[in-house]
């Protein structure tokens, strides 16, 4: 055995003994692989907030989440460090594809979780792109066959499912929607369920929003499998 596969091992030993219901402090007590924990230590992270004690043990397990938390909680970590370790675990490597497409309402915001995703996975080998349009679609399309994580808005990434043959959608583990709320309130509901019929159904959904709407749940009704629900509300 190489010296990954057995930390492999171990880890995934671990994500199965790991009990979701504990709330752990800090991201060294969680099961992570080496690339991730020291890409976290890189950027200096070391308690868990709220959300991603109560999300990210869950979303290790493979269990689809519906979180809310108000802005500023620290969600970005919640489902990226989720889909590095999930990718990882599953021995993800340049030929299979796209594993994780990470949906975001507006370019701003999708420019803030890739550069997160740049910094807190600088040590894995995944290779990541950003789809939000600006550049021409040829371009774009030119890369997106090698991408193993992409995040988008949605408007160009049904763009793309529609028009771009290199990009195959067969193989993927995982999709994020990111501000649920805030896709909603665009008007993006038609073109999120557009996107999601492109992709296999047996797959890990994270959905994430500041708010709990009952647009996010009818969202939540049509992408998510036996999601566990995870909000963290303000306390007096
Ligand atoms: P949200 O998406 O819930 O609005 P973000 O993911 O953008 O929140 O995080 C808000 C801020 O908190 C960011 O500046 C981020 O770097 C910081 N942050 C996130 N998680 C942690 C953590 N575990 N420890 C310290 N700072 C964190
Ligand atoms: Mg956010």
């Amino acid at each position: 055995q190489t010296r990954i596969e057995t930390e492999l091992t171990t880890i995934n030993q671990q994500v199965e003994a790991l009990d979701p219901k504990i709330r752990l402090e800090s991201f060294s007590q969680l099961p992570l692989s080496e690339p991730t924990a020291s890409g976290l230590a890189a950027v200096h992270f070391k308690s868990l907030t709220d959300i991603q004690s109560r999300a990210i043990p869950y979303a290790l397990k493979g269990r689809d989440i519906l979180g809310a938390a108000k802005t500023g909680s620290g969600k970005t970590l919640a489902f990226l460090v989720p889909v590095l370790e999930n990718l990882y675990r599953k021995k993800w490597a340049e030929y299979d594809g796209l594993g994780a497409l990470i949906l975001s309402p507006t370019r701003e915001l999708a420019i803030q979780i890739f550069e997160v995703l740049r910094k807190v996975g600088r040590n894995h080998s995944f290779s990541a792109g950003l789809v939000i349009g600006g550049k021409s679609l040829k371009e774009e399309q030119e890369r997106l066959g090698r991408m193993n994580i992409l995040v988008c808005t949605p408007g160009r990434m049904l763009q793309h499912l529609d028009q771009t043959a290199e990009l195959d959608v067969y193989n993927l583990q995982m999709l994020v929607l990111d501000e649920a709320d805030r896709i909603m309130d665009m008007g993006f509901q038609q073109t999120v369920d557009a996107i999601v019929e492109h992709l296999p159904k047996t797959r890990q959904t994270l959905l994430f929003s500041a708010t709990q709407t009952k647009k996010v749940s009818d969202l939540a009704r049509l992408s998510l499998q036996d999601p566990e629900y995870v909000a963290v509300h303000e306390t007096a």
